[in-house]
């Protein structure tokens, strides 16, 4: 029985809080296309600007865009080139290893991603609502479920550095990369610590065999 069956909710909680998070991704969907269509984009191609932004520049790979959209590698190459012809995207070779190819935004596409910084403003303002410790509850629990489902496979999870069970924070005081990732052995620079990686393994999971190195 699917979650869309009445008599299952009836008698399953949580098929009833799946049905609600259904609805909810529905609605997302629905409030991300309109606030997209504003800057004359696809859901797809705001969500690919908006990972270049944010995503450490050395990670930027049409590869790791694929994962954090849930897409094959084929689509996000065609996501990315059409935004490459609109001038919004330009790819050029990775510095450390020059196989890899890296996005990078243009003037044009960085003015964009300054629209769309409001983009999911209209669930942040309803969740706002809440009172503090329902939030803190809903926080805790809907966390634990996203962890789970990147344990699946089913969701690439993205944060800064700060928290990170690899992040050494500086190993390397006073110089221009004062800290350390120890999963890729590289330092890093305070702008780089504070974009997000899809390998951001939080301590509360370290030893527990969670998040992996990706
Ligand atoms: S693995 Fe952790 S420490 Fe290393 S770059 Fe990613 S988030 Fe930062």
């Amino acid at each position: 029985m699917s979650l869309y069956d009445p008599e299952r909710r009836r008698e399953d909680p949580a098929a009833r809080v799946g049905m609600a998070l259904l609805r909810l991704s529905q609605a997302v969907k629905k409030l991300s296309l309109a606030e997209a269509e504003e800057q004359g984009l696809t859901p797809v191609q705001a969500q690919t600007l908006l990972f270049v932004r944010h995503t450490k520049p050395f990670l930027t790979s049409v590869g790791r865009l694929a994962a954090e959209l849930g897409t094959t590698h084929a689509t996000a190459v065609g996501v990315v080139d059409a935004l490459v012809r609109r001038g919004l995207l330009v790819k050029e070779p990775g510095p450390f290893d020059r196989r890899v190819t890296l996005l990078r935004l243009t003037p044009a596409g960085e003015a964009i991603c300054r629209n769309l910084d409001r983009l999911g403003q209209t669930l942040a303002d309803a969740l706002a609502r809440l009172a503090a410790e329902d939030l803190a509850s809903l926080e805790r629990h809907l966390g634990a479920l996203v962890w789970s489902l990147r344990e699946a496979g089913a969701l690439q999870v993205s944060e800064p550095c700060r928290g990170c069970v690899h992040f050494q924070e500086d190993a390397d005081p006073g110089a221009p990369e004062p800290h350390r990732c120890a999963l890729i052995a590289r330092y890093l620079s305070e702008e780089d610590a504070r974009r997000v990686c899809p390998d951001f393994t939080p301590v509360t999971l370290a030893g527990t065999g969670g998040a992996g190195a990706g």
